[in-house]
């Protein structure tokens, strides 16, 4: 609990996260000013699509600030094993400490991850099983994200009425169709690649497999589950209440469920 900062001094990993914000950054100013405000005070569109944008971005941006800074799930240098479970843990030949199976040794951050995914640069941190939650949130909102500013991108080329009132003297509006393009592209890349990473992580959540082991895994492996997708996205996010699975702004519970209760130990 509480507001603890996981930094990890990566110089790569902080430009993969500056181009993500600075993406980000660009749609949340770029639609709302050039598209969304102009076209609502004409009454082309509702204020909700408004209110709607700007809640799709601060739950991405949310997530992203809290997936980047977030404990991924750092072992203490002392764990408290409960002796019923002592059989589960195993020392790490890197670091030499104690860790519940699953774990893994990230070499980028340089200690072991409980229920390690794998390291992201793109949120210069690792994914383990305290951000989990938070990444596949992040997954979700740049997806939207994208693909709304996509859409609204298509809405003002080709569908919505052209403005009567139109403010030659701002720069958005005098450099319109390049920012146009700009936007467009940068969304058919977020979207894009963004689909893919997805997709992999739902499958991944569904077979109750983190990449790491998957990667590590043959196909028979891959698909002897025996846990329901409810059961293994519940603990993910650390609730049963669906609803909060798309919520950034909670703090996550773990679930009571051990670390031997898992398929893949
Ligand atoms: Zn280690
Ligand atoms: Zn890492």
């Amino acid at each position: 609990m509480g507001l603890q900062i996981h930094l990890v001094y990566d110089l790569q990993g902080w430009c993969c996260v500056s181009i993500i914000t600075f993406v980000w950054l660009y749609n949340t100013l770029y639609v709302p000013k050039l598209i969304l405000f102009p076209h609502y005070e004409e009454q082309h569109i509702p204020a909700a699509v408004i209110v709607l944008y700007y809640m799709v971005s601060l739950c991405c941006i949310t997530s992203l600030v809290r997936a980047s800074f977030a404990d991924p799930g750092q072992l203490p240098q002392d764990p408290d094993i409960p002796y019923s479970e002592r059989q589960l843990w195993e020392i790490c030949n890197k670091c030499n400490k104690m860790r519940p199976k699953r774990s893994h040794h990230c070499s980028r951050c340089g200690h072991c991850v409980r229920k390690m995914d794998h390291h992201c640069p793109w949120i210069n941190n690792c994914v383990g099983e305290d951000n989990h939650w938070l990444f596949l949130q992040l997954c979700f909102y740049t997806e939207l994200l994208s693909f709304l500013t996509l859409l609204f991108n298509f809405c003002q080329y080709y569908y919505l009425e052209p403005l009567t009132k139109v403010k030659e003297e701002l720069f958005v509006f005098r450099h319109e169709l390049a920012m146009l393009r700009i936007s467009t592209l940068m969304g058919i890349v977020m979207f894009g690649g963004m689909f893919g990473l997805f997709y992999g992580q739902l499958s991944n959540v569904i077979a109750d497999m983190t990449t790491i082991e998957r990667m590590s895994s043959n196909l028979d492996e891959m698909l002897k589950s025996s846990k329901p997708w409810q059961q293994t996205f519940s603990e993910v996010f650390g609730t049963r209440w669906k609803i909060l699975w798309f919520i950034p702004f909670r703090q996550r519970q773990q679930l009571r469920v051990s670390y031997h209760h898992a398929n893949h130990v």
